[in-house]
């Protein structure tokens, strides 16, 4: 019998094993159950990474080995502007690093982090099982994970980090409200001629927001949303057509642009579970919540639940008591709950704010924004909100272990 199975080994799940052995050591018996554990496919996702969240990597002892692949972002341009628009007028820039002079958030790409995750979970000796859960038994005292390959195992926690799709969530009838944007996000590596100087640059187009952000070396990733036809056909397109629409976008600041790899595309969507617990269950990551990739939050959010659920396992682990008890799993519910509907409800807000071209809203929003942009203390207070380091934050996000 394990005390904590966790369902799914991406950035999520991964980092929760490595917290929970390194916050608790070898008297916690811990699982992970993941078909593709070190077998991934390479892939072009990339993420920014909140200080929040490198105070995390740190105190769980990867972030040395994240960080020649990561790449600080020093500063940020936001405009708002139209496809065909000649100049691209700035509304918003940050350049402030946080309080202590570091930077507010780095680059990585996710690939990278996976492997040296996975490396530590592996080095760690936390139980790997290399399939996937298909159903799931309650027995009470334990939950029954039931895996494709025949084989059982039981635990007094069962953690789903097993994505969008989760299958724990499923199986605990959970369901999730949401919607579709009929959005898609093109994303791609692009190397180029002159340095980005850690520069992420947001051009907000009524289609939705083009990202550039820097990656180490000359290269930067974009994450391009177009509604779903559209991106279709930019997929579609030869290199050098995407590479000319692209320029089309963003301009010549950073010299000639080649891709990488071929771009992928992603369906962009947002939901919430409605319930982020069951009996002996916690969901985290996106199985409990998927938010538009514009603000950059995704993998942040479900390392703030890593966070929280860490620090809330403190007490019973060091008590001997229920790992899976009913006042640690409404405690988590009540931690992360609130903190996640804000974040969704900022992003769709920002979406929706940008995603109409109506000339008075057009004329409202960079007013808004131009104000911010004058306003040096309020932006502080942004940059420490988006660096994960605002309200009540948990041990492992400032960077100590609960
Ligand atoms: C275009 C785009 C750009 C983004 N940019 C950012 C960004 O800049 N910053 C940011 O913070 N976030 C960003 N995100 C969001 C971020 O990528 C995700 O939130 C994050 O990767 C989710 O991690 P996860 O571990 O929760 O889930 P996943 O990475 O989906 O991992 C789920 C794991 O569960 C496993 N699994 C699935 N089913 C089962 C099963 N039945 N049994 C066992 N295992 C199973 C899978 O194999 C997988 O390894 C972006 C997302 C998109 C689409």
């Amino acid at each position: 019998m394990h005390d904590i199975l966790i369902c799914g080994g991406g950035v999520a799940g991964l980092s929760l094993a490595l917290s929970l052995r390194r916050a608790f050591g070898e008297q916690l018996r811990i699982g992970l159950v993941d078909p593709v554990f070190g077998e991934r496919e390479s892939n072009v996702r990339t993420s920014a990474l909140t200080a929040g969240s490198r105070n995390l990597l740190e105190a769980i002892g990867i972030w040395p080995s994240i960080a020649p692949r990561a790449q600080p972002i020093l500063g940020m341009k936001i405009t708002d502007s139209r496809r065909n628009d000649a100049v691209r007028p700035m509304f918003l820039a940050f350049e402030e690093p946080l309080d202590d002079g570091s930077p507010f958030a780095w680059m990585i790409q996710n690939a990278d982090l996976v492997a040296v995750l996975e490396q530590a979970v592996a080095d760690a000796g936390i139980d790997i099982f290399r399939s996937a859960v298909s159903r799931i038994k309650d027995q009470g005292r334990a939950i029954e994970l039931i895996l494709r390959d025949g084989q059982s195992r039981a635990a007094r926690l069962v953690v789903g980090a097993d994505g969008v799709q989760s299958r724990i969530r499923r199986a605990c009838g959970i369901e999730t409200v949401g919607r579709d944007y009929d959005r898609t996000a093109i994303v791609a590596t692009l190397a180029h001629e002159e340095d980005h100087a850690g520069v992420a640059v947001q051009h907000f187009m009524p289609a939705g927001p083009f990202a550039m952000l820097p990656l180490t070396g000359r290269r930067s990733s974009i994450v391009w949303t177009e509604p779903n036809d559209e991106a279709r056909s930019y997929l579609a397109m030869s290199d050098e057509d995407f590479v000319a629409e692209v320029d089309r976008r963003f301009g010549p600041s950073l010299g000639r642009f080649q891709l990488e790899a071929r771009p992928a595309a992603f369906p962009l969507r947002v939901h919430i579970a409605r319930r982020f617990t069951a009996h002996r269950v916690a969901l985290i990551g996106d199985a409990a919540h998927l938010v538009h990739p514009l603000a950059g939050q995704g993998l942040n959010l479900g390392l703030r639940d890593v966070a929280a659920l860490t620090g809330l396992l403190a007490d019973p682990i060091r008590l001997g008591l229920d790992v899976g008890g009913a006042s640690v799993l409404a405690a988590y519910e009540r931690a992360r709950y609130f903190d996640t509907v804000a974040m969704m409800a900022g992003t769709d807000g920002l979406h929706r704010l940008f995603a109409n071209d109506s000339g008075p809203l057009r004329a409202l929003r960079d007013l808004g924004l131009g104000v911010v942009n004058r306003l040096p203390r309020l932006k502080r207070t942004l940059v420490r909100e988006a660096a994960g380091l605002a309200g009540d934050v948990p041990a492992l996000l400032r960077g100590r272990l609960p």
